[in-house]
């Protein structure tokens, strides 16, 4: 009872069977969790990361876990992968994919606004190792183009981007990467695999934060790899193995069980965030309102383009901010005032400019100033639950007036 083919299936049926096998002693219809950190073996296996194949048999969770390695399967097929890592968190995922493809002397291009963890391990931590480091704003093709060198060794993106969501071009930002012998990693925590597949579009490597949209229900931390065998064999005896970020089997357990209504799920996102979108367009306090699904959004043609859902995140815009946040934490009914995405429940948070510049993004001159013109002093970054866009509404709308 193991799919056959799974390139004949849909993302529904995929999202549900794919990667999962009915346990061969119990016949249990479930994955079933393995909650060993060892395991018993009947022969010599080698001690070293350095000897692990794909044949390896199960030796030690830190190396590979057959209730994780269903997780895996199950994310190479949705990302059209030949081969899948799951990790602790997005962030074990990331420092993975920067760490073991960089050394001393290379050059990465990344997105200039971003995931703000993601921008202080590439400002701070690559730095200090001797690897230099080019942020651009990546939703122009021409300042990748730009900012290649001749050691260029990877381009960064993501997209849809945070906080002020700016969809880069994967196909054309792979073209550049390629011509320069680089690797284009995409962070595509924003879109799910729902919504966009960059290694079908010429991305070498995808990662995931499994903790947002994937896992999608706000209780378990992870993240991923997906990318070729080639890639991935060497990732994981490198950066798993020894790095050692390995996500939990529990964890894994319960992304995978919310990975069945992965689809399910983004459809309702994208319905009720382009309701609140609509709605936060329409109210004459907000300012602003950043959504790629809204035909207002600087690069909707490109968003409609390269996604197939738009997602559920919204960044909006109001004068005073601070003191709309403030409200937020005391009368808000329905949302969370709380940071992180893609969970069921709505969450919003106040992503304020100068902090984040100051921490994370580091911008000056004109970058600097084309990121006040969009943010303000702060956006408010909404990630739209699954509730009844009706109540979602009624929730924001009391807070606003
Ligand atoms: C949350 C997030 C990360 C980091 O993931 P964690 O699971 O929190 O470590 C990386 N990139 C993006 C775009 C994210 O939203």
């Amino acid at each position: 009872m193991t799919l056959k083919s799974t390139s004949d299936k849909g993302l529904q049926t995929l999202s549900i069977h794919a990667g999962e096998t009915p346990d061969s002693a119990s016949g249990a219809s479930a994955p079933s969790l393995v909650m060993s950190s060892t395991f018993v073996v009947d022969e010599e296996v080698s001690f070293s990361a350095n000897n692990l194949t794909s044949d390896s048999p199960f030796v030690y969770t830190r190396w590979d876990n057959p209730t994780t390695q269903q997780l895996e399967q199950k994310l190479a097929i949705l990302e059209q992968a030949e081969a899948c890592i799951a990790f602790a968190s997005g962030m074990a995922a990331s420092a993975a994919v920067l760490l073991s493809h960089l050394s001393q002397g290379d050059h990465l291009v990344i997105s200039n606004t971003n995931y703000p963890g993601t921008a202080e391990f590439a400002r701070d931590t690559l730095t200090r190792l001797g690897i230099e480091v080019t942020p651009v704003d990546t939703s122009e093709l021409s300042n990748i183009e730009n900012a290649m060198r001749d050691n260029t060794r990877m381009v960064w993106l993501e997209t849809p981007s945070n906080p002020l969501l700016r969809i880069s071009d994967i196909g054309g930002a792979a073209a550049i990467a390629h011509a320069q012998n680089a690797l284009l990693a995409v962070d595509s925590t924003f879109a799910s695999p729902i919504a966009t597949r960059p290694l079908a579009l010429g991305a070498d490597l995808v990662v995931h934060s499994l903790t947002k949209y994937i896992g999608g229900h706000g209780d378990a931390m992870g993240g991923s790899v997906c990318g070729s065998q080639a890639l991935l064999g060497a990732l994981r005896g490198e950066a798993l193995v020894h790095y050692g970020g390995v996500i939990s089997p529990f964890n894994a357990w319960l992304i995978m069980r919310g990975m069945a209504t992965l689809p399910l799920r983004m459809r309702c996102h994208q319905e009720n965030a382009l309701a609140l979108a609509r709605f936060l367009e329409d109210h004459d306090k907000v300012e602003k309102v950043l959504y790629p699904g809204l035909e207002s959004h600087p690069q909707h043609a490109l968003a409609r383009s390269q996604m197939d859902n738009f997602s559920g995140m919204i960044s909006f815009r109001t004068a005073d901010p601070k003191q709309l946040a403030a409200r937020m934490m005391q009368q808000l009914e329905v949302i969370h005032y709380a940071v992180s995405l893609g969970h069921h429940r709505s969450l919003v948070y106040l992503m304020q400019t100068d902090d984040l510049i100051d921490s994370s993004y580091r911008l000056e001159g004109a970058e600097l100033d084309k990121y006040r013109d969009a943010a303000g002093v702060g956006v408010f970054r909404l990630s739209v639950g699954l509730e009844n866009s009706e109540d979602l509404i009624t929730d924001l709308g009391r807070v606003l007036d």
